[in-house]
């Protein structure tokens, strides 16, 4: 199937409150541009550098989501241009994104990441950090727009589905007190159903719409 094809029965099937962010890292110009002619402007780069290069060569329309792990001297480099980021793990971080805003004149909308999976590799604040950012009171240059978390990479539902649970359990917490945080960014490729299923609004795709990523 083609990528349009495939970005078509996604789409299809997704919740009309569910977002979708197409997983364009390690894809190309040429792929990228056909999910565009489908109609996809959302999507998301796990690298500041791929992402910035995609950005100026091409729509100025796309809405670019940093997906992945980000190092604080990288932030300035998407600061002008970035619409959200999703791994937001360090208050450090947050206040980082904070000044490079402040220097090109704008507000930066972040996700808070929430640790869920048993893995210790994957990325993310603990409940504990999460409330001490939380906490820590206004910065006028980044809005907290929600959670974004990363399930165990297993084939046991039933863990994926305990684990999504505990992130929104926590988002609907957070959305008491940050009224404006709406999006609860959780569910990829192989697990976006339950995710849906466990209250995600918004779910970041990659391998299903694009096909296998070759790393070289
Ligand atoms: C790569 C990546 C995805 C997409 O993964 P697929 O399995 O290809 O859908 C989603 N979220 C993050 C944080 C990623 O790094």
């Amino acid at each position: 199937m083609s990528i349009k094809e495939n970005l078509a029965r996604i789409l299809d099937a997704l919740p009309k409150n569910v977002s979708l962010v197409a997983v364009s890292k390690t894809k190309n110009n040429e792929e990228i541009m056909e999910a565009y002619k489908g109609g996809q402007r959302i999507f998301g780069e796990n690298k500041v550098q791929e992402m910035t290069q995609k950005w100026e060569e091409l729509p100025k329309d796309i809405e670019w989501h940093m997906i992945g792990h980000v190092q604080r001297n990288k932030v300035k480099y998407m600061a002008p241009y970035v619409a959200l980021i999703h791994g937001v793990d360090s208050l450090k971080l947050l206040i980082e994104i904070n000044k490079q805003a402040q220097k090109v004149n704008t507000v930066i909308p972040c996700l808070l990441q929430l640790h869920i999976a048993e893995e210790a590799s994957k990325f993310g604040l603990d409940e504990n950090e999460l409330k001490e950012i939380l906490d820590y009171g206004d910065l006028d240059h980044v809005k907290i727009s929600g959670l974004m978390g990363m399930a165990t990479y297993t084939p046991d539902n039933k863990q994926i589905r305990k684990e999504f649970q505990k992130l929104k359990k926590n988002f609907d917490e957070v959305a008491l007190k940050l009224p404006d945080a709406n999006i609860l960014s959780m569910g990829m490729s192989g697990d976006y159903k339950i995710a849906i299923e466990e209250g995600s609004t918004m779910v970041r795709i990659g391998s299903s719409i694009f096909g296998e990523r070759n790393y070289t």
